[in-house]
């Protein structure tokens, strides 16, 4: 049980990759905040299998990572009510696809504002309750197009770009105080988010990738849980790719 009594935050757990690392973090014994968006009955979802997984009094909070009002006061909520926040998990993320001379504003804005200020409003607000206690773990999950580029993805590339610098950054601010802040960067991961993708694009994919499958959120979730233990106390500022040898 090497999260017993962790309290963890994880964005975006209703589906796919927030999903798994959710369940993955209970059965290590973690008690799991659960957030969502739109999705309800999904989210609920997740919580009976952290139910069935193990750890504490896990539960669901909605709120959208994008909304600093929102996120700073949810969080100082979760403190109160469960008298400490030890794990940060910014999963919560979407992607508008276009190439760069059709893309519009808004999308920009929209990836731009979950995908990157969510990690940061997400991080800020808990990093003062993690510096008091002297004890904390972030983990955001970044992606290979933070690392490689990929046509079609300006914006969602961007964004996981600069989480890779957020998470270097905060991981020097807050080194000294105990918290240790690092990225997860998936390759290509089966989820909803990649069943949008054209049949064709997924072969092709498949035959660049080593490993020759794409990858599963379970097979993400162990590398987040091992970032959140105590076993990596001395690891900050690293970016693990979890691809199948896609990008090295
Ligand atoms: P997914 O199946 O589309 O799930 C996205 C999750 O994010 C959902 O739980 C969704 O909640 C939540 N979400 C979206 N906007 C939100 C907001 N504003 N506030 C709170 N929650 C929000 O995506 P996924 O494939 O599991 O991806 C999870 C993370 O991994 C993302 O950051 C993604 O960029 C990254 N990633 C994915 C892949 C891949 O191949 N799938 C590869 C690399 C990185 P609702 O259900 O309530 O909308």
């Amino acid at each position: 049980m090497m999260l017993k009594d962790r309290v963890a935050v994880v964005t975006g757990a209703s589906r796919g990759i927030g999903r798994a690392i959710a369940v993955e973090l209970a059965r290590h014994g973690a008690r799991v905040v659960v957030n969502y968006q739109g999705s309800e009955a999904a989210a609920q979802e997740t919580l009976k299998l952290c139910q069935g997984a193990g750890g504490g009094e896990h539960m669901v909070k909605q709120f959208d990572v994008g909304n600093p009002d929102q996120v700073t006061a949810t969080m100082k909520e979760l403190h109160e009510a469960c008298g400490r926040l030890d794990i940060l998990v910014n999963n919560a993320g979407i992607s508008r696809d276009m190439l760069i001379m059709r893309f519009k504003n808004e999308d920009w804005d929209a990836v731009l504002r979950t995908n990157l200020s969510g990690v940061f409003y997400c991080s800020r607000a808990v990093s003062r309750y993690m510096s008091k206690q002297e004890f904390g773990r972030i983990v955001n999950v970044s992606s290979i197009v933070g690392q490689m580029g990929n046509a079609g993805q300006v914006a969602y590339s961007a964004a996981k770009a600069g989480i890779i610098g957020m998470t270097k950054t905060l991981a020097k601010e807050l080194a000294k105080r105990k918290v240790t802040v690092n990225a997860v960067a998936p390759g290509f991961i089966k989820t909803d988010m990649t069943a949008a993708l054209k049949e064709e694009m997924v072969q092709m994919a498949q035959m660049a990738i080593p490993m020759g499958e794409l990858g599963t959120p379970e097979d993400i979730a162990p590398g987040v849980a091992f970032l959140c233990s105590d076993g990596a106390r001395y690891i900050t500022g690293q970016v693990l790719a979890i691809n199948g040898g896609l990008y090295m």
